[in-house]
């Protein structure tokens, strides 16, 4: 295989090789496992878009595990995993969509 390429070649511009139409935003889910939340509240304190705080829920631990703050959707959400990075329970975790996983538009 020849993996040599021509540089006098001219460079192709953004968006020349990234055609930004054929791919669509997809807004990612927050999950919260919340029998598994002991309330530390660090997803709530370390999230960069702030959108969560403590819900009236109580789990069978006796914790209130964390909700989307009203007026905030997933849209907010930055997918930057962080609550799931330092969640010490595992009881939050953000995922696309399964139906949506395939990014490119049909
Ligand atoms: S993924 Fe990032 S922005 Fe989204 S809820 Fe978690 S910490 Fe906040
Ligand atoms: S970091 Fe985990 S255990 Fe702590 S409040 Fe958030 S979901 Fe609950």
């Amino acid at each position: 295989m020849n993996y040599s390429f021509n540089r006098k070649k001219k460079k192709a511009e953004w968006p020349a090789f990234v055609d930004i139409k054929e791919w669509k935003i997809i807004t990612p889910e927050i999950h919260i496992i919340s029998s598994r939340c002991k309330e530390c509240r660090w997803c709530i304190e370390f999230c960069p878009e702030e959108i969560l705080e403590i819900s009236d829920e109580i789990n069978e631990k006796g914790y209130h595990p964390p909700k989307l703050i009203e007026g905030k959707t997933f849209e907010n959400c930055a997918e930057c995993h962080f609550c799931e990075l330092i969640c010490p329970e595992f009881a939050i975790f953000v995922k696309k969509p399964v139906e949506e996983e395939e990014m490119k538009v049909e």
